[in-house]
């Protein structure tokens, strides 16, 4: 993949789409700022290199209208505080109109190094990738660069449309995604272990059969092993339970054994009487899981085991909490296993998503090898799709 690395900067305009779809509170203060911090090393890279930067990102959904509930006015002053440095924001209703067209010579007659432009969602060309919105965003600078990894599986303007005009490539927060989801696990350090868990088999599917390709190990938790369990013919009383893919459920542990992976479900698990923070937690084997009783998270013997394929692992990927961590007295599985991702030598990836979010609230983000930004475009990359945001610099 093409990145900046590669690219000869200096002197030129860079257009550099980033992800700054940032969470607002009513009174339009940003809530969470990482995705603004996370793109920082990209555009000081630049800046270092000798180039100046135009941003632009999309924010909510004004659905290709002007929307001032959806303004990025608020990203621009926190760039300038981050940055420490003046961020010429073109607050222009047509994105590419007059407006945009001012602050560029304004930026091309050196007042600032940098420029964000305003929400490319205010046009409906946006989303339809129309190519000439394409080429008007691209006539404001010489080379593009994509890190904004989170939309880097849609095929919009502002995403892949401009590199039909200038020349692109990859940030270093799209390197680092790319790294991490794709190159590295063509080729891992074994043994290799995937960790699934959340909600549904369903869901999950493509991603299971691609990451069995090279996994050496799959560790199954969450409401994902009540489906394995039951389809081995146990009884899970009251819990989620998704009874149409029992067969493909056993379709998958077939393909797991032809493949020579190793399937790990749990021996015990945490069960309740209801869905409810307050329920009380009881333990008991896989084998006898009561009729009114549903698995609201793994066991703690199955915990151990499941920690203890995490230590003798060279390359962990964690995708889908292993209970509903989001009740304190089921997030234990959870915890145990991000936590020996956290103390292992291993190479460890989470998916994004409520994996993130489950890593992020347990305050272990930092320790992992790699934390995704990106929900689903994580997910079509773990399943071996191909992005049409990376396609275009490979
Ligand atoms: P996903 O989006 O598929 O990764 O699913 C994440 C969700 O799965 C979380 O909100 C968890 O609360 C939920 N979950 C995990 N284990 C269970 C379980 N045993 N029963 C019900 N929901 C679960």
């Amino acid at each position: 993949m093409r990145t900046i690395k590669d690219t000869d900067l200096k002197g030129k305009t860079v257009l550099l789409r980033a992800d700054f779809n940032v969470p607002l509170s009513e009174d339009m203060k940003i809530t969470d700022d990482l995705r603004i911090t996370s793109t920082i090393p990209t555009i000081r890279y630049i800046l270092d290199a000798g180039a100046s930067v135009i941003l632009c990102s999309h924010l909510g959904r004004p659905k290709g209208k002007p929307d001032p509930a959806f303004t990025l006015a608020p990203v621009a002053e926190r760039l300038e505080e981050l940055l420490g440095e003046k961020v010429i924001f073109a607050d222009d209703p047509e994105v590419t109109g007059a407006v945009t067209d001012e602050a560029a010579a304004r930026l091309r007659a050196g007042e600032a190094r940098v420029m964000l432009m305003q929400n490319t969602r205010y046009r409906e060309e946006e989303e339809a990738n129309d190519p000439d919105f394409s080429r008007r965003l691209a006539s404001y600078a010489d080379v593009f660069v994509l890190d904004a990894f989170g939309c880097a599986h849609r095929a919009h303007a502002s995403t892949v449309g401009v590199s039909e005009f200038i020349p692109a490539c990859g940030g270093l927060l799209l390197e680092k995604e790319v790294s991490y989801l794709k190159d590295r696990l063509q080729d891992p350090e074994r043994p290799y272990t995937v960790i699934m868990g959340g909600a549904k088999v369903s869901d999950k599917i493509e991603l299971i059969n691609n990451l069995l390709k090279k996994a050496d190990r799959l560790v199954i938790g969450g409401a994902m092993a009540n489906t394995f369990l039951k389809a081995k013919g146990l009884n899970m009383g009251t819990s989620k339970v998704e009874e149409d893919k029992l067969p493909l459920a056993l379709e998958i542990l077939d393909n797991a054994k032809a493949a020579g992976v190793e399937v790990y479900l749990p021996t015990d698990l945490r069960c309740a009487s209801e869905f409810s923070a307050d329920a009380e937690c009881v333990v008991c084997s896989a084998d006898a899981v009561e009729d009114d009783m549903m698995a609201l998270d793994i066991g703690p013997r199955t915990e151990k085991a499941y920690s203890d394929v995490i230590r003798s692992s060279a390359t962990v990927v964690f995708n889908g909490p292993m209970g509903v961590f989001e009740f304190e007295r089921f997030a234990s599985g959870t915890r145990a296993v991000i936590t020996a991702m956290a103390e292992s030598e291993a190479v460890t990836v989470v998916g994004g998503g409520d994996s993130a979010a489950a890593v992020a609230s347990f305050g272990m983000s930092e320790k992992m090898s790699h934390v995704s930004t990106g929900g689903g475009a994580s997910l079509e990359m773990l399943e071996g799709k191909v992005l049409p945001g990376v396609a275009i610099m490979e």
